[in-house]
């Protein structure tokens, strides 16, 4: 595998992931009841901004860096950029919190999460970041073949009814991972009814993820919503053009929470040309 996240942390992807990811969680947390959170491609826990990789593509400039820089935001968007800050000294940023940090920081002394990364170096990272929570398990594996090890979840033998999976694959054989995807979900679903999900996708040109978008909605699930940055025009199959989150059963009218976060993303993070969805592609009746 030649993916490494370090090169793209703080990215208006992880910008976008990251914002729906805290407001998905916050939505559990309005219950006492536990939640549990299976976060299938973990990647390293925590980046830093001042890296080669990171230095190299100036990724979380365009990206975190210019939130940061912002006075007044909506509150979706200020209570991202406040975990973010969290995980660095007062009035600098200097790590970057990947999903899997965002979560722990989040979850209350009654959730758990389990995490999975394949790569040696990021998974040693994320082992060593949690050897001392006992809420989160960190699992060197495959994290499309865990689920049954994993669920339907558990904590001190009782089954946990509420959570998420995150699914946030590199994508290095796109068609490929779509497949993984969407048999991944219907496994988990097979035995765990109950799960939310959260998938990420990149868009290079948006017509090509349509399919994929098609065959999520005809999974068993009451509802889906898509949640879309076009940080330019997606008229080159080269470059990342924007990314999207796919959520499957997600809280009820989620959409509103994330509605004032759009213009600021596409007026702070994009380019001439840029573009926001938020879509309802299957409602709950
Ligand atoms: N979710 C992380 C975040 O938001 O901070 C970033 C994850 S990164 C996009 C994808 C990660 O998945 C990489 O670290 C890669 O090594 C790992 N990976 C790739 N295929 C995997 C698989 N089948 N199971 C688990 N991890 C995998």
């Amino acid at each position: 595998m030649n993916y490494h996240h370090a090169f793209h942390a703080g990215n208006h992807a992880d910008v976008l992931k990251h914002i729906v990811q805290l407001a998905l969680l916050d939505a559990f947390k309005r219950k006492d009841s536990p939640f549990f959170v299976l976060d299938t491609h973990g990647g390293a826990g925590r980046y830093l901004l001042t890296s080669e990789e990171s230095r190299k593509t100036l990724e979380a400039e365009n990206g975190v860096m210019r939130l940061m820089a912002q006075p007044k935001l909506p509150a979706v968007v200020e209570r991202y950029l406040k975990a973010v800050q969290a995980d660095n000294p007062v009035g600098a940023l200097v790590n970057y919190p990947g999903s899997p940090l965002l979560t722990a920081q989040t979850l209350r002394e009654q959730d758990r999460m389990a995490v999975c990364e394949l790569q040696d170096a990021e998974a040693a990272t994320l082992k060593a970041l949690f050897a001392h929570d006992s809420r989160v398990a960190v699992l060197q594996a495959d994290g499309y073949t865990q689920n049954k090890a994993l669920l339907p979840p558990k904590a001190n033998g009782a089954k946990i009814g509420r959570g998420l999976v995150l699914i946030d694959p590199p994508y290095e054989a796109q068609d490929a991972e779509y497949q993984r995807i969407l048999a991944s979900i219907e496994e988990i679903l097979g035995r765990w009814a109950q799960a939310s999900f959260a998938i990420w996708f990149p868009i290079k040109q948006r017509r090509t993820v349509l399919h994929f978008l098609r065959k999520a909605c005809a999974l068993p699930v009451k509802s889906v919503l898509t949640v879309e940055l076009l940080v330019r025009p997606d008229d080159s199959p080269l470059r990342l053009n924007g990314s999207g989150m796919l959520l499957l059963n997600p809280p009820w009218q989620f959409d509103q929470i994330l509605a004032p976060a759009m213009p600021v993303l596409k007026q702070h993070l994009g380019e001439a040309g840029a573009s926001t969805r938020l879509q309802w592609l299957k409602q709950a009746e």
